[in-house]
């Protein structure tokens, strides 16, 4: 169990914190690097300690399903990047979402979410209604008054994505926030599209922050993790939810998360269900990527929304484009909720059409010879997908419009390729459609 504190680097601003916060010199040996800790057990000093440390009574590495030095050191990080009081590292984004959904509700909970989200969450959303009744209701819109019309007497949480993964949608955070709190119910963030450099959930109102980081934090598309941030702050104590945060645990001599860890109880509780039973944890060698890849995160973003802002600006004039979906342009639908949630630019995932429609937009993704078809995003390289047949294919054609990934639809991730080679890369695909 170790959601220790982050070090002291906290006075520091951001892209120092980014390089040092959460790690320090290793004491055993000097070594500058986070060390990769491969061991799955950890010595116990005595059998009293090891009881301790299974009861919760005391922290301390036991097994690295739950918790790992070089793990614990990524999660330091994180939470200390998001503002958040702890954070619990996991396999995937997929498997964050999904423990988040499964510590905060059990079966006949309801939760409000936005009704654009990554094509992923929307598909783990749906499963986990059919089969668990865990009942997503999705919000008519984008508008706080949205979410709020959503809400009914069995809601538990919010979820939404900071930035929406493909349209880079920037919600209103604060409104939704608010929202949320007027209903007692904790806000669950997906900040995977923005990072932590361009928008902290927390600072808006968010309870909850959650990553994939097989995106910008790890950067270079090397491994697949995911992390659940809590802030620490929201008020849990409602006798009939939340019962791995408000009821003893007979199995853990009665333990009562909130009581015992007043600071950071729904990261605790996501430890204990989510790694502890469940099992999904994260491997430290990805954990090590993942760091290192943080370390250039300021630097790998500020560049990331300007190529992408220029790319945009190049296709919205395009004889041969029908629309493009960037806030980050003036005239935008959405760009004073850009300008005043991410000045620097809403990220660098966003999608466009073309006027010939479906077949343009494949043979749009095939003429491309700098860009690579793939499905990842938040690359150093530049990326292009079509949604439709892929990341949002199982969902109905009603849902892809909700989504805004109709099949004309193309969504890039623009990465940090000299600019003037990614336009001349997209020129000559757009002049094969002839
Ligand atoms: C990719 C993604 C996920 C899922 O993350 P994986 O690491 O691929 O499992 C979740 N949310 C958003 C917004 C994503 O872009």
């Amino acid at each position: 169990m170790t959601d220790a504190k982050a070090t002291p680097a906290k006075t520091h601003r951001f892209a120092t914190r980014a390089i040092h916060a959460g790690a320090s010199p290793d004491p055993a040996t000097g070594a500058r690097v986070q060390p990769i800790y491969f061991t799955n057990g950890f010595v116990f000093d005595s059998t009293e300690q090891a009881a301790d440390i299974f009861a919760m009574r005391r922290t301390g590495f036991s097994y690295s399903r739950g918790s790992n030095p070089t793990v614990a050191a990524l999660e330091r990080r994180v939470a200390d990047l998001e503002g958040a009081k702890a954070a619990v590292a996991v396999s995937s984004g997929q498997s964050a979402v999904l423990l988040v959904l499964m510590t905060l509700l059990r079966s006949g909970d309801a939760y409000v979410a936005s009704p654009r989200l990554f094509g992923g969450s929307l598909g783990l959303m749906r499963r986990l209604d059919g089969r668990y009744d865990l009942h997503p209701q999705f919000a008519a819109g984008l508008t706080p008054e949205d979410f709020e019309a959503a809400i009914t007497p069995r809601t538990r949480a919010i979820v939404c994505e900071s930035i929406v993964n493909p349209c880079a949608a920037v919600m209103d955070l604060e409104g939704i926030a608010a929202v949320a709190k007027r209903h007692g119910l904790p806000l669950v963030v997906d900040n995977t599209l923005a990072s932590p450099a361009l928008i902290r959930p927390i600072e808006h109102g968010a309870d909850i922050v959650v990553h994939s980081t097989s995106k910008f934090l790890g950067g270079s598309g090397q491994t697949i993790g995911g992390v659940i941030c809590d802030a620490g702050r929201f008020d849990w104590a409602r006798a009939d939810r939340y019962d791995l945060i408000n009821a003893p645990w007979p199995d853990y001599e009665g333990l009562v998360v909130r009581e015992r860890f007043p600071d950071m109880p729904f990261a605790v509780a996501c430890r204990l269900f989510g790694l502890r039973d469940l099992g999904p944890g994260l491997s430290p060698m990805n954990a090590f990527l993942t760091l290192t890849g943080i370390e250039t995160l300021p630097l790998r973003m500020a560049r990331h929304c300007a190529n992408a802002r220029t790319v945009a600006a190049y296709l919205k004039d395009h004889p041969k484009v029908a629309w493009v979906s960037y806030p980050g342009l003036p005239g935008q639908e959405g760009a004073a909720l850009a300008e005043r949630y991410v000045p620097q630019g809403p990220g660098s995932i966003f999608t466009f059409a073309l006027k010939g429609g479906e077949p343009d937009a494949i043979r749009f993704i095939m003429g491309l010879e700098l860009i690579s078809h793939l499905v990842n995003i938040g690359e150093i390289k530049s990326l292009a997908i079509h949604p439709a047949s892929t990341t949002h294919r199982q969902l109905r054609p009603e849902e892809r419009d909700a989504a805004r990934v109709g099949s004309e639809t193309v969504r890039l991730s623009v990465g940090l390729e000299n600019v003037e080679d990614l336009i001349a890369d997209i020129a000559q695909a757009l002049a094969k459609l002839d």
